[in-house]
């Protein structure tokens, strides 16, 4: 809460840096600001009362940017579509896990995804990034963004650092021809619903070649599907971190909301945009991360190890053709170095091919009894889903196959439950072919 009070604002105990895990359960919060309740009240309020006039104008001076801020000074409360107890106390913790020095919270991840870009990009701008991503993410940049004059050079995460040098190159000559820039460098890694893997430190490396009078495009990475316990891309050289708290932060598939974090000189554009956007997120699902936050690690812990079960199931499985799960990949794929450099572990969140196609695929997916049909990812239950007819099947059938995104392809997101009990499931499920 902006009460400037560094007792719950501490992150050391005597020479001990606390870990995140512990934080969780009160940093940032003052009880005695609120009756003295152990747990944030939801502070449903559209508007907060100055004690003074003065207090009122001090407050939007540094809201408006008229003024910097003394050392000890925090913005105050002024209107909760600029800021919220609820929000500002779940900023603070996320900024712990993502290692950043601010976090802002939207009401979805898309809201989160799409008002960065917004803050980075102008008119014959040209944006790069990498694919496949995420469904909404890909119809932004390919049919929104470019209605607004921005180009976009995207490269197939498969391709490695090569393709990644060549969209850069062509971007930068599209960007040229119309006095634009390169605005920003967008990656998704691992990406959805593949596990292709992207070099963030290669992107910061042409971010910092493409400087321009001081300024060079942001390195924004979606860390959903790993974090925030296992990738940090802000230690790996992004400079904003996106993630749909929807999936393993909410972790309980009962809420929408998404967050941006970095550097203040890198959210402090995005944090404007989201006040005249609007698309900050709600107090009410504020708390809900809230208390979500204080078991993340117990469920990430528990979700990846009933994963590993899982993918070795299905990999000695005679029905299952392909399990891309990161933990297999060989030592000699490019990818692999990739892997040991960023990512602490492979998640929870993978897909397998099965013997044949859509039909046989849809066989396995109308069998299942314990894990639901659904899309989605991240929560405390089991789901599985079918890209090329659901999350992507927008993209063309070209293109798809092009992304690895074949007929015969089920993404399984696996939850908390027993995993002897999935796998019972699963076998009983792939005996339908
Ligand atoms: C779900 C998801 C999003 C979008 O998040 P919403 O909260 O649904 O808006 C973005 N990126 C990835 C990788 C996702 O899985």
């Amino acid at each position: 809460m902006s009460n400037g009070d560094k007792k719950y604002k501490a992150r050391i105990l005597g020479n001990r840096q606390l870990s995140p895990e512990t934080l969780m359960m009160g940093y940032g919060f003052s009880p005695e600001l609120s009756e003295g309740s152990l747990k944030p009240p939801v502070f449903h309020t559209s508007t907060f009362v100055f004690q003074s006039a003065e207090e009122g104008k001090a407050f939007f001076e540094l809201a408006y940017g008229l003024r910097q801020k003394e050392e000890t000074e925090e913005i105050g409360l002024i209107y909760s579509r600029i800021n919220n107890p609820n929000l500002e106390v779940l900023e603070d913790r996320l900024a712990v896990w993502d290692k950043a020095e601010k976090s802002l919270v939207f009401a979805s991840g898309m809201a989160a995804i799409s008002t960065s870009l917004w803050s980075y990009l102008t008119p014959g701008d040209a944006l790069v990034h990498s694919e496949p991503v995420y469904g909404g993410t890909e119809y932004l940049v390919h049919n929104i963004l470019p209605s607004f004059g921005i180009k976009r050079v995207g490269f197939n995460a498969e391709e490695g650092t090569a393709g990644m040098n060549t969209a850069v190159a062509d971007a930068k000559k599209l960007a040229d021809e119309t006095g634009g820039r390169v605005g920003a460098i967008y990656l998704e890694t691992p990406a959805n619903p593949t596990n292709g893997l992207v070099d963030i430190a290669a992107a910061r490396k042409h971010s910092e070649a493409l400087a321009k009078d001081g300024k060079r495009p942001p390195v924004i990475v979606d860390n959903t599907f790993l974090g925030p316990l296992w990738q940090t891309p802000l230690e790996l050289g992004a400079d904003l971190t996106v993630t749909s708290l929807t999936k393993y932060v909410g972790g309980h598939s009962d809420l929408i909301a998404g967050s941006c974090s970095g550097a203040e000189s890198w959210t402090g554009p995005v944090q404007v945009m989201r006040t005249i956007l609007g698309t900050m997120g709600d107090a009410h699902t504020g708390w809900m991360l809230l208390r979500s936050l204080e078991t993340l690690k117990l469920r990430m812990e528990a979700s990846t190890t009933g994963a590993r079960k899982v993918a070795d199931f299905l990999h000695g499985h005679d029905k299952v053709k392909s399990v891309w799960y990161l933990d297999y990949l060989p030592k000699d794929h490019p990818d692999r170095e990739i892997y040991d450099r960023q990512c602490g572990a492979p998640g929870s969140t993978f897909s397998f091919e099965v013997n044949g196609g859509e039909a046989e695929a849809f066989k396995v997916l109308n069998a299942l009894k314990i894990i639901k049909l659904a899309v989605s990812l991240g929560g405390t239950e089991t789901l599985a889903s079918h890209p090329a007819a659901m999350t992507h099947s927008d993209v063309p059938p070209k293109e798809r196959l092009r992304l690895g995104i074949t007929e015969a392809l089920i993404r399984i997101s696996v939850g908390v439950e027993d995993p002897d009990d999935l796998i019972a499931d699963l076998d009983q499920a792939l005996a339908a072919i």
